[in-house]
């Protein structure tokens, strides 16, 4: 299979004529070739979503609603086919894809088609002497980079709200899984959706991805990825004075105290732990157990870890699938090996499957302290640690303890203890007694390396608006 981007609401070949491969992680197979897309395949994007700006943004919200409410339903239809895609690209397990990653690009859809559509905005009156309210207007050409994770799922958390909004965009999918983006397109002229609305251009961040940040007719960028291409992100786009959002990386701390439903905080982090291959940002990759339960919880952990099937994923029974490339797997496998050389026990896995694909065993590793660098960098693989604490000062200071923080979760059934711990911990999303439970509704992001801004729901929705104050004397 050949990509092609889709710019003006066709698909047309890159400039340079160029394409490279992708990879699928389970079988190290070529599944298709990408375009290596440049400067000049975002010029004809970023001019055909100005093309199509005005008549899209002067569109009724409900109109703009119902376009997006028909390409919710058609991936909704085409759940199957795009889960297959989705775990072929990605290397998840199809299952995962299918309960989780496309459910939620539909879930992305509707709730911004719906929201749009019961928004409201702010007026404050001066005393007697004038009347002030908000506009909230489409900022223009939305330029929108995600990572290949999740592919579709992220991707999908950005092109709806902007579009909802009334902007036109050009996204960059990551270079490693274009294929649900691609499938995306082909939905959306399905949908109706104008040409110019919703462009696609595929290649290298370095290339295409840099492109679009340093273009001077797109005036906001919605990214998620790493933190060091953030930072790139973010040198590019301040000289220009763009609107940013910045979804980092993480390092998650999951906190588990004596008191917590163990049977529930154990299963549950199996999840948090392990799910998507722990390739998600929100992943809790440093567990921290109240030492009065401390051995009770490794033993029982590693326990369950070690009973996880891994491998194919197309198999409906697989847990954990491949990671996303070689280079990938030598980087999480490289972080088991620090974690010897740094003093660590490995508790089980550490290996990797000899297999033409990328898995590698989910792995617990035990006895580092929270200076090790096993500890304090981002490894995005299946691998976490597990430390103990003494009492409730020492488990946030260890939680606090790196210079991300995206998200947390904490395991306890003293109320005012979750109260307390959750207000003291320095991240964006705090989860008691639960993990990657999602409302559309609340904000989402980071602090410290985590990111900057917020999105979801309503800060979605302003995030991809500009707000105009207008003030009328009375
Ligand atoms: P990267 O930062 O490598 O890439 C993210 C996206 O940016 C890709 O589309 C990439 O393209 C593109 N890109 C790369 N270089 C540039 C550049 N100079 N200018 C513009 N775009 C560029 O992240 P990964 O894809 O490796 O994703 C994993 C990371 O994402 C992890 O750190 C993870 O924590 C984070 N993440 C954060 C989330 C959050 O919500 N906070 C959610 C999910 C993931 P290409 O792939 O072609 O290089």
């Amino acid at each position: 299979m050949r990509l092609a981007n889709f710019i003006d609401g066709k698909f047309v070949a890159p400039r340079s004529g160029a394409y490279f491969e992708d990879v699928n992680p389970a079988t190290a197979e070529t599944i298709a070739e990408i375009p290596d897309s440049d400067r000049r395949d975002v010029d004809d994007a970023v001019r055909a979503a100005k093309r199509a700006f005005s008549s899209w943004s002067g569109l009724r919200a409900e109109e703009r609603s119902r376009v997006l409410l028909r390409l919710a339903d058609l991936i909704e239809q085409n759940l199957e086919s795009l889960a297959r895609l989705e775990s072929e690209d990605n290397g998840k397990p199809v299952a995962l894809a299918r309960r989780m990653d496309i459910p939620r690009a539909v879930a992305n859809f509707r709730f911004f088609a719906t929201a749009i559509l019961h928004g409201s905005s702010e007026a404050h009156v001066t005393d007697s002497v004038a009347l002030n309210y908000t506009l909230r207007q489409p900022v223009g050409v939305a330029g929108l980079i995600s990572p290949w994770n999740l592919p579709l799922y992220l991707l999908s958390w950005k092109i709806a709200p902007a579009i909802a909004a009334g902007n036109t965009c050009v996204a960059k999918p990551s270079e490693l899984t274009p294929l649900t983006a691609n499938r995306l397109a082909e939905l959306s002229l399905e949908a109706g959706l104008p040409a110019g609305v919703m462009n696609i251009v595929h290649g290298y961040g370095a290339k295409a991805g840099a492109a679009l940040c340093e273009h001077p007719d797109v005036p906001l960028i919605s990214f998620t990825g790493g933190t060091v291409t953030g930072g790139k992100v973010a040198a590019a786009a301040a000289p220009l004075f763009k609107k940013l959002s910045l979804e980092l990386g993480g390092k998650n701390p999951n906190v588990i105290f004596a008191d917590a439903d163990l049977d529930d905080a154990i299963a549950t982090s199996i999840q948090s732990s392990f799910a998507n291959q722990g390739e998600i940002c929100l992943c809790g990759s440093r567990m921290f157990v109240e030492r009065s339960i401390y051995d009770t919880f490794v033993a029982r952990f590693v326990e369950a870890t070690a009973r996880l099937r891994i491998g194919d994923p197309t198999d409906e029974t697989t847990e954990v699938g491949a990671l996303i490339s070689a280079a990938h797997l030598a980087k999480v496998s490289g972080y088991v090996d620090l974690a010897r050389s740094e003093g660590g026990t490995v508790a089980c896995g550490g290996d990797r499957i000899e297999h033409r694909g990328f898995f590698l065993q989910p792995t617990v590793i035990t006895g580092l302290g929270c200076d090790t660098r096993v500890l304090q960098e981002e490894i995005f693989g299946p691998v976490v640690t597990i430390t103990p604490f003494e009492d409730e000062a020492e488990a946030i200071a260890f939680a606090n303890s790196t210079r991300y923080g995206l998200s947390a979760t904490v395991w306890t059934r003293d109320l005012q203890r979750a109260h307390r711990v959750a207000a003291a911990l320095d991240v964006g999303t705090v989860w008691v007694n639960c993990w990657l439970l999602r409302d559309l509704r609340v904000p989402f992001g980071g602090v410290k390396d985590s990111g900057v801004g917020r999105e979801g729901g309503s800060d979605s929705l302003h995030f991809f608006t500009e707000a105009k104050n207008v003030c009328v004397k009375l």
